[in-house]
């Protein structure tokens, strides 16, 4: 398992599935040379034969009062997702023998409502879909649900339902701020009302991207769009505002598709970042470098 420490806080990835993917299966462009134009972090983020790994994971931000999740990947015995159908993982004994059962989770932050997102809001129990988290109040922004209620979406249906009849979701803004540090922040264009999360901790801040990029070619190249890109205009603002608010500032930039290291830095070529800038082939370009290990 990997975890980083932002200040006082502490953030576990929680990995569900890794899938090898091609380019255009995730990404709109027919470039085939994209990803090997750059250096990257590690090899599953650009193999040899053009494809690259999508990893589907969840990540539990613990700030000692606080126990949070953020998104909660595909889920099992789903019959009818795009891909990872009928999951039988063990992502949530996982997540317990990490020392966070489901009922110790307070918070629960869906970045966007696709279903690699929010699978396991709910577990199929006695043949009925029922709460995972069932003390934990489930963070929906307004924008997104107004975007999606009306939707025939099987799974949205039963990721979001028993919830609803629960009582444990909360519609909120797209600048809502959950506490003890960490905050939601605006990432429309993947959709509408999707968020990044801020985490800050003793003048350390770390950023999960939810779907703003599947990969880090895109902060780089922000005009790559995505194929589940709902608004792509909008999606590539997204990512250049992004990139102008966290490059050169020592933000831990958390990928919720990247496969390991998951996490790195945005540096800008020539810029305030050292090592790996001036000289390494990016004119003028932001490129993501694995985290230096400093925490
Ligand atoms: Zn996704």
């Amino acid at each position: 398992m990997t975890a980083w420490r932002i200040g006082t806080t502490v953030i576990h990835k929680v990995l569900e599935a890794e899938i090898a993917v091609s380019l255009p299966e995730v990404l709109r462009t027919d470039d085939s040379a994209l990803l090997a134009r750059y250096p990257w972090p590690a090899p599953d983020f650009g193999r040899a034969d053009g494809t690259f790994v999508l990893s589907v994971h969840g990540l539990v931000v613990d700030t000692g009062a606080r126990r949070m999740l953020v998104d909660t990947c595909v889920g099992n015995a789903r019959p009818s997702v795009p891909f990872l159908r009928m999951l039988d993982s063990a992502w949530l004994e996982d997540l317990a023998d990490l020392g966070y059962p489901p009922e110790s989770i307070d918070t629960v932050v869906c970045t966007h409502l696709h279903f690699d997102h929010i699978g396991w809001n709910t577990r199929l129990v006695d043949g009925k879909w029922v709460p995972t988290f069932p003390r934990a109040r489930h963070l929906v922004t307004r924008v997104e649900w107004d975007h999606r209620a009306d939707d025939a979406d099987a799974d949205l249906h039963d990721t979001m339902q028993p919830l609803i009849d629960a009582g444990l979701v909360d519609f909120v803004g797209n600048d809502h701020r959950v506490g003890d540090g960490v905050r939601l922040e605006a990432a429309p264009g993947h959709t509408p009302g999707q968020v990044a999360v801020v985490i800050e901790s003793g003048g350390e801040r770390a950023v999960i991207t939810g779907d703003l990029v599947h990969h880090p070619v895109q902060f780089t190249e922000p005009d790559v769009v995505g194929l589940a890109d709902a608004d792509a205009v909008q999606a590539a603002a997204t990512r250049r505002a992004f990139v102008d608010r966290y490059a050169d500032t020592g933000t831990l930039v958390i990928g919720t598709h990247f496969p390991a290291p998951t996490a790195g830095l945005l540096r800008r070529a020539g810029g305030a970042g050292g090592a790996g800038g001036a000289g390494d082939g990016v004119d003028g370009g932001v490129r993501f470098v694995a985290d230096d290990g400093r925490r």
